[in-house]
């Protein structure tokens, strides 16, 4: 658990996290999650099994869940409000916006599987990248507090390119790495972001 920016962030796994926001909670791709409160939204990033792990999901979700994600995982889940790239949606004072996640150099992410998101909370704005490239659309996602980035390789940018992205194209006010440790990446990519970025980087 850390507080970044003022926002209470927890780390759950993998490319998962738990964001804390008065009474609410908003889980973003748990995965193994631990026990823990439920969620009161859930958002998927893409049906992969290391972002779309179902038995967490099922952990988390209580009867006002709502479940948010793109086409893909409504084949996996029940109950998906299925967004894409550009779409918003509003609950209660938690603002919600699909954006573009997509390799541009392997083929594991074509444009249009899988999104990121960025969350409005209490005027500040968290970015999670999803699994993606360094991709152009970063340099628009307009002004990001927080920004959550794989820095792995292999399937998603390497912690240089995130660094990259994070320096040039996204300039959030602070950083956590994630999407190491699990298949590929290690804790190592994890410290190369942190030593890389420009800004505050917490390893959660
Ligand atoms: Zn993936
Ligand atoms: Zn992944």
């Amino acid at each position: 658990m850390a507080v970044i920016e003022g926002i209470e962030i927890q780390h759950i796994g993998h490319s998962g996290f738990r964001i804390m926001h008065e009474s609410k909670a908003i889980c973003i791709d748990p995965f193994k999650a631990p026990k823990g409160g439920p969620a009161d939204i859930i958002l998927i990033t893409h049906e992969h099994f290391d972002h779309c792990d179902e038995d967490s999901v099922e952990r988390l979700r209580k009867e006002s869940t709502t479940i948010i994600g793109p086409a893909g995982v409504k084949a996996k889940l029940q109950g998906v409000t299925v967004i894409s790239a550009g779409g918003q949606k509003v609950i209660g004072d938690i603002a919600i916006e699909a954006v573009p996640a997509y390799n541009r150099n392997k083929p594991y992410h074509p444009k249009g599987l899988g999104v990121g998101y960025v969350i409005t909370i209490d005027g500040r704005r968290i970015y999670h990248a999803g699994d993606t490239d360094r991709i152009p659309e970063m340099k628009s996602l307009g002004s990001i507090d927080i920004a959550l980035l794989p820095v792995s390789g292999t399937y998603t940018m390497t912690a240089e390119e995130a660094a990259a992205a994070a320096n040039e194209d996204i300039r959030p006010k602070a950083a956590v790495p994630m999407h190491y440790g699990v298949i590929t990446g290690s804790k190592s990519d994890a410290e190369k972001f942190k030593r890389l970025c420009n800004c505050e980087v917490t390893i959660i």
